[in-house]
């Protein structure tokens, strides 16, 4: 039986997908939470009317707004998005944006609740702590990103000692083929046309820049418990085959299917079920599907993504707020393209390492790399 939801991050882009595909499970909403009272929040408000409503931010003015325009009890502050997540024997769908997101997730863990993880942060800053939640309180993540879904279905029912190797796909970004020199002066409305997925305005960037490929290598890392050495990203423009995995025997098992995020999201809530989605008919007739290997000289993130995640403990949460800063002085034509991977390789190299065993361990290493990345753009400029 698909359990009811709490869903985090309730009017992004993985929230919305994620109420479409619970109204049509037929399966309750517990809970909504968003980081602002915004009219559009008001609005699924009124459509799920017996969900406790949950604001994380706004100001005092806009909280009365948006209380008087729900017109219902309202709960707000960041405490009570994580007091959300605590309501036992729920699936809290976690799609917040951002470090904020780690909170959440550890406290639906230790709840022993199951969370269908959309928040990369979580894995890639908080990576040991969500770990160990998860195995000492008996929750149990279930991926929402398409690639660490394709490996999660490729390894249901298989003996982790059979694995030989994760080989994580990536479209490419909009910039695959594309030479150094050529990307100096792109601008950010070029970086946020992304081929293949509707995404996010950070994540299209680092699509763009491949740092969202080294994010998803470090959450792979964590999530199935495999070294570094023995995950691979390949190049497959398509987005058809979400990722693969390799056995010791030789055979393979790929995830394939259409790009659309209901698959997984869906997936996440009826696990180990199947259940029937609205997704539009796919064939592989008249597809070509390609592979190639990432241009690593084009694209370093990849490579810095790579080291940062052996090195482990606060790196990894280094690497993760050091390009949320880079890409947002991107966005507001403060930083360029190239200058991304640039400030967060310096920012690591600035930022002490630190071993991180709790949650606040993470955020200290998540605000001292913000900091830096900060100052580094600005002495730039
Ligand atoms: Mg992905």
């Amino acid at each position: 039986m698909t359990q009811d939801v709490v869903v985090l991050g309730a009017t992004g882009s993985i929230g919305t997908q994620t109420l479409e595909v619970v109204a049509k499970l037929g399966v309750g909403v517990i809970a909504l939470a968003a980081r602002s009272p915004s009219d559009k929040f008001a609005a699924l408000a009124a459509e799920h009317p017996s969900a406790r409503v949950i604001v994380a931010g706004g100001s005092s003015e806009e909280r009365d707004d948006f209380r008087r325009h729900v017109g219902r009890s309202v709960e707000f502050g960041s405490d009570a998005v994580t007091d959300a997540a605590r309501i036992s024997g729920v699936t809290v769908v976690n799609g917040i944006v951002g470090a904020a997101g780690l909170r959440a997730t550890v406290a639906a863990l230790e709840t022993g609740n199951r969370v269908a993880l959309a928040n990369k942060e979580s894995l890639v800053a908080g990576g040991p702590v969500v770990i160990k939640a998860q195995s000492e309180h008996g929750g149990r993540l279930i991926p929402v990103d398409s690639e660490h879904s394709a490996l999660f279905q490729c390894l249901v029912g298989e003996d982790e000692k059979s694995v030989s190797r994760l080989i994580l796909t990536a479209s490419g970004g909009p910039f695959r083929g594309r030479s150094r020199e050529s990307l100096a002066e792109v601008t950010p409305e070029e970086a946020l046309g992304h081929p293949t997925w509707d995404m996010g305005r950070r994540i299209s960037v680092d699509s763009a820049t491949l740092f969202n490929k080294g994010l998803e290598v470090i959450e792979a890392h964590y999530l199935f418990g495999v070294d570094y050495d023995r995950i691979e990203v390949v190049v497959h423009p398509q987005s058809i085959v979400h990722s693969a995995v390799e056995f010791v025997d030789g055979s393979w098992k790929a995830h394939l299917g259409p790009p659309d995020m209901r698959i997984p999201i869906q997936y996440a809530l009826t696990y180990p079920d199947r259940m029937e989605s609205p997704v539009a008919p796919f064939a592989l007739s008249g597809l070509s599907l390609g592979f190639e290997e990432p241009d690593r000289s084009v694209f370093p993130a990849l490579d810095i993504a790579f080291r940062a995640g052996e090195r482990g403990g606060s790196s990894p949460a280094v690497l993760n707020a050091a390009d949320e800063v880079a890409v947002e002085a991107f966005l507001q034509h403060r930083l360029g393209f190239l200058g991304i991977a640039d400030v967060v390789s310096s920012t690591l190299t600035a930022v002490p390492w630190r071993p991180v065993d709790t949650v606040d361990d993470v955020l200290e290493a998540d605000r001292e790399a913000r900091e830096t990345a900060a100052s580094l753009i600005a002495g730039a400029c």
